[in-house]
Parts: structure tokens; C-alpha cells; sequence
């Protein structure tokens, strides 16, 4: 969730590194201060913020081991955000060793936003989608009935799915959500490094559009259980919210902090207020780094809800009628998944890292002449 913020936009007026920089000047330039200093450190030390919260699925009651299917998609989406910190993290240390490895790290940032969001569509997919076929598998050393009237007192979250609440569009979204949000992705990554060479007027605007398809995409899970009414009569035992106040107050504080994170980078507050000021701390993309990062951690909070849920309450998630339900995850669903789209990311980056050469090549030649 990152646009580099080392472009020189008017507002900040000094403390820029100079693009001739070796690896190591790089490195210790996180611990002096320059104009990429916070940006670097707003977004490495939330990974040990996330991996912190991440951690806590593992040990609660009746969870399957950390290596068991039930929590590939977990580790997908760990991974998604891990690479997403730690490449914006390490993309806005070392962009000052040339023109060309600048561009690179842009590439790689537009690379790993686009990984994140298919990974959050694993777990979106995995643990919210109401017909999620998880409880079948993974759960073999859970004793449903002790845990459940164990924790008797906490509501039960995700209600089931039900075969009339699921007409034949539904199951046609089931196969296409997974391809679509790997198509988006890829084609994300193909646009946004694009505008780095070309369509350079429109960049912006372009990059903001690019990355609002994805959510829209992703989140239709989330959608979907925001929208539909309770498949519980009234008289029902369970409670009737749908979906639980929890997750859909994490899903609202996520698209705040998202829209938040948006008005900081587009509207370059507050250094455009006063110029020179906030160099070193406190300008606009530091800002969006923290606010992107306080989405990521209530999305978050958002999938273990459901993942709560899932573990404590499998018999209410999915209904003994459910018919029929997703497969569960496997190797190949998750980690193949992901394996092939960073593949195709990866080769796209090498492509635009290519061209990039040849425009800065001669650039960087006359700077190092200078
Ligand atoms: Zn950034």
C-alpha cells in the first residue's frame, strides 16, 4: 500500500538522497534523518505489530496445528501483508541507489500490493465466504459440543449457509472469485507499471482507479454477508444479526482507514499547509503508511473473527443441509496459487525492469559523469 514518497513534490523541500547511493549508505540511511526515514520505519515495524496479533489463531481452543490446511489461507494472507510491509519498507530504503533501481522498487511495490490483495481474497474466500467447506476438514482433534457450550456465553458468529439461500449465480461466483481477483491483480500490476512509462498525465488517477477494482472485488464476500438477511426464522435459537456487529465493525473501520489513507495521499496534508516543515517527520506519506497499516490490522481483526467463529462454531456456520459446499483448501488452492501469480508478477516486473534500463541507463551514465 505504498506509492513511494521520494518524488519531489514541492512540498518537501529538502533532505532528498541522491540517487548514487551504495547498499550500505542505504541501510544507514534508515537511522539518520532524511525525507525517507519515517517512511521506512512506518512500515517496517508494523510487521512485528501484525505478526504479533497474527499469531494469537494458533493458540486458541480447539484450533488444528499451524501446518494443518485449515490455516493455509491464513498464511497466505500473513504472507500477502508481510511482503507488502517489508518490500514498501525496504523500497523506500534502497530507491536511492540508482534511477533504474528506483523504478525496480516501484515495480516490486505495485507487485506486492496486488499479491496482498489476492491473498486477503484466500482469506475472504476461506473463512468468510457462507459456504466455506473448512469445518469439513482440519478439525479432528476438536470436540465441538465441549467447545461450544464451554463458551456458551460468547454469540455465535457466522450463520450457515442454506441450499435455498444459494441459487445457481451463486455457485458461478464460487469458481470465478478465486480467477477474478488473480486476473485483477495481474492486470494491476501491468497497469500501474505502465504509467510509470506511459500515460504519465493520467498516473494518478489511473493508480488510485487500478486500485479500488481490487477491493471492490475482493471484499464481495464481505458484501454479500452485509446484504443478506438472516437465514434464521425468528424463533430461531441463534441470534439473528447477520453478519456479527464484530465483523462488520471491523469491515467499516477498515474502509475508513482506507479512505482516510486515500485524502493523505492525494491531498499531501499537511506539508502542503506549510512547506519545508515536515521533511523529515510528519508529511503526508507517513501518514498514509500508518493509516494503510491500521486497515491491514482491522482486516485483520476481521478474518479472525470468522475464524473464531469457524473454530468454535462449525455446526452453526455450516448447516447440516448445506448443499453443496467449497471444496477446503489445499496446497494447490493456496500456496500454488500464490506460487504462480508472484511467478507472473515477478516476470512482469523483469519485463518493465528491462525497459526501465534502457531509458535510465543513459541518465544515470551522465549523473555519475557529473
Ligand atoms: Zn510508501
Amino acid at each position: 500500500m505504498s506509492e513511494l514518497g521520494s518524488s519531489p513534490s514541492g512540498h518537501i523541500t529538502g533532505c532528498y538522497r541522491f540517487p548514487d547511493y551504495s547498499l550500505l549508505q542505504c541501510l544507514v540511511s534508515a537511522f539518520r534523518p532524511t525525507n525517507e526515514t519515517g517512511n521506512f520505519w512506518t512500515h517496517f515495524l508494523p510487521i512485528f505489530i501484525f505478526g504479533f496479533h497474527f499469531i494469537e489463531i494458533f493458540e486458541w481452543e480447539g484450533a488444528p496445528g499451524p501446518g494443518e490446511p485449515f490455516f493455509y489461507p491464513a498464511w497466505n494472507y500473513f504472507f500477502g501483508v508481510f511482503y507488502l510491509l517489508l518490500a514498501s519498507s525496504m523500497a523506500h530504503l534502497l530507491n536511492s541507489m540508482s534511477l533504474i533501481i528506483r523504478e525496480i522498487c516501484f515495480f516490486v511495490d505495485y507487485g506486492t500490493i496486488s499479491a496482498y490483495t489476492v491473498g486477503s481474497s484466500l482469506a475472504y474466500y476461506y473463512y468468510i465466504h457462507p459456504q466455506a467447506g473448512i469445518p469439513k476438514i482440519g478439525f479432528g482433534a476438536l470436540n465441538v459440543s465441549q467447545t461450544q457450550s464451554e463458551n456458551a456465553e460468547e454469540p455465535p458468529i457466522a450463520p450457515s449457509s442454506n441450499s435455498s439461500f444459494f441459487p445457481l449465480h451463486f455457485q458461478f461466483f464460487d469458481s470465478l472469485y478465486i480467477p477474478c481477483s488473480c486476473l485483477v491483480a495481474i492486470i494491476c500490476v501491468l497497469i500501474c507499471c505502465n504509467t510509470r512509462q506511459q500515460w504519465r498525465k493520467y498516473r494518478y488517477a489511473v493508480r488510485t482507479l487500478v486500485f479500488l477494482l481490487p477491493f471492490f472485488i475482493s471484499s464481495t464476500p464481505i458484501f454479500y454477508r452485509l446484504l443478506s438477511p438472516s437465514p434464521y426464522p425468528p424463533s430461531s435459537q441463534t441470534p439473528s444479526s447477520y453478519p456479527s456487529p464484530t465483523m462488520a465493525t471491523f469491515f467499516y473501520r477498515h474502509c475508513f482507514w482506507l479512505v482516510v489513507s486515500a485524502a493523505f495521499n492525494i491531498s499531501k496534508i499537511p506539508e502542503r499547509l506549510s512547506p519545508g516543515m515536515f521533511d523529515i517527520w510528519g508529511h503526508s506519506h507517513q501518514w498514509f503508511h500508518c493509516c494503510t497499516f491500521l486497515s491491514i490490522l482491522d482486516e485483520l481483526h476481521m478474518i479472525k473473527v470468522e475464524i473464531r467463529a469457524l473454530l468454535l462454531y462449525p455446526s452453526l456456520v455450516l448447516a447440516p443441509t448445506t448443499n453443496p459446499q467449497l471444496p477446503g483448501p489445499t496446497i494447490y488452492s493456496t500456496f500454488g496459487l500464490m506460487l504462480l501469480l508472484q511467478g507472473c508478477i515477478a516476470s512482469i516486473i523483469i519485463w518493465f525492469g528491462w525497459c526501465a534500463y534502457h531509458i535510465y541507463e543513459p541518465v544515470q551514465k551522465s549523473l555519475k559523469v557529473h
